[in-house]
């Protein structure tokens, strides 16, 4: 087995390094997934997530990878019409191709990668008609752009037709998102980014127009069905076997993160995306050739891509000293590295890496 590292060094943008506590209690007891047992734990879990959704509505969770509710997001969603999905990076592509693949006509609209899309230019998309539904990535770990939900949400609320189906795996826990509020239709998270769990949960909301959708669509399949889900956890009880020994990690992290509050989650990540760009400033000052990928104003708080020459040398050469970051994904592999500065990371550990790339660079 390979050796554990040394606490607060693990930045991979996924899965994120969890807590020894939260690890630890994935331990509990067996408990069966019917009766008063199950219940509670479910009653506990649901009064956790509804403020980490900003929601009022039950949270359907489901026992998969995030991208098992990208798929139940397009099957439930898309009847006889058209898919529009805005793809800035590797994830929001991944959520087309699933569209694509679940055979649904699906329109890319794509910008560059780095950049975000135009609420304008997505409602002149839409008044072209005839679209079940729109994908997008809320934070694209691939770059670390961070598209403006609020405002795609308002262009797609405005058309009756359209549901908005959004991928926020690395925008939940970290980023301030509010689902309720601002009338997102579906939204959708994993355990193992900002939430800070270990991989297996997904976590979802639907509203009520997409629950209304997903009754009539006509092939969403069994395990994924929105109305099916949705109806269980309002009872606290899920349809299949749920991952009981994650149920009780979850738990326990929902219990610490309420410690911190929500806000106090987003000012955090906030504070440590601030510092990388920092960083990356005095780097330039020292004569380094090194940019933040992402379009300024437009960047995730959980995630950045950094562009640098060698970045496998330098994500390497880390490894080698104890330290874990990303390399770049998909087509940018060859030109930047990513820093995951989620879940439960602390600036102080962000700034022990940072001296470290620094010394790794010099
Ligand atoms: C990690 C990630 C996914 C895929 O999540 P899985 O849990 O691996 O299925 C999808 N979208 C984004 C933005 C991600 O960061």
């Amino acid at each position: 087995m390979t050796q554990p590292l040394e606490p607060g060094r693990f930045f991979l943008p996924g899965p994120t390094e969890v807590h020894p506590d939260v690890l630890a209690a994935q331990t509990g007891p067996m408990i069966g997934h019917r009766g008063q047992a199950i219940q509670d734990l479910f009653a506990s879990i649901e009064a956790g997530l509804k403020p980490v959704f900003q929601t009022e509505r039950p949270v359907i969770v489901s026992t998969s990878s995030a991208s098992g509710l990208m798929e139940a997001a397009v099957r439930n969603a898309v009847i006889d019409g058209k898919v529009l999905s805005l793809v800035n990076g590797a994830f929001s592509g991944r959520f087309a191709k699933i569209a694509a693949s679940c055979g649904f006509e699906v329109d890319r609209f794509d910008v560059e990668w780095g950049q975000v899309h135009d609420p304008q230019a997505v409602a002149e998309r839409l008044d072209t008609g005839g679209y079940d539904a729109v994908t997008l990535s809320h934070s694209e770990t691939s770059t670390g752009a961070l598209q403006d939900l609020e405002a795609i949400a308002g262009v797609v609320r405005a058309s009756d037709e359209t549901l908005l189906l959004v991928d926020s795996v690395t925008g939940i826990g970290g980023a301030e998102t509010r689902t309720d509020d601002w009338g997102i239709d579906f939204i959708l998270t994993g355990s193992q980014k900002a939430l800070a769990l270990p991989p297996g949960l997904a976590f979802g909301v639907a509203n009520e127009a997409m629950l209304e959708r997903s009754a009539k669509a006509p092939a969403k399949g069994w395990y994924f069905d929105l109305v099916d889900l949705h109806d269980q956890i309002s009872m606290h009880q899920t349809p299949a076997t749920p991952a009981v020994s994650l149920l009780y990690a979850l738990d326990h992290q929902l219990k610490r993160m309420a410690e911190e509050t929500m806000e106090g989650r987003w000012q955090r990540h906030a504070g440590m995306q601030a510092r990388t760009f920092e960083w990356v400033d005095e780097m330039r000052q020292r004569g380094h050739d090194v940019a933040v990928f992402a379009a300024e104003g437009h960047r995730s708080p959980t995630v950045s891509c950094i562009a640098i020459e060698q970045p496998g040398r330098v994500v390497s050469e880390l490894f080698s000293r104890g330290w874990v970051v990303g390399g770049g994904y998909g087509k940018i592999e060859d030109t930047t590295f990513r820093i995951g500065h989620m879940g439960d990371h602390t600036l102080g550990e962000l700034n022990e890496l940072l001296d470290v790339i620094t010394a790794v660079m010099a």
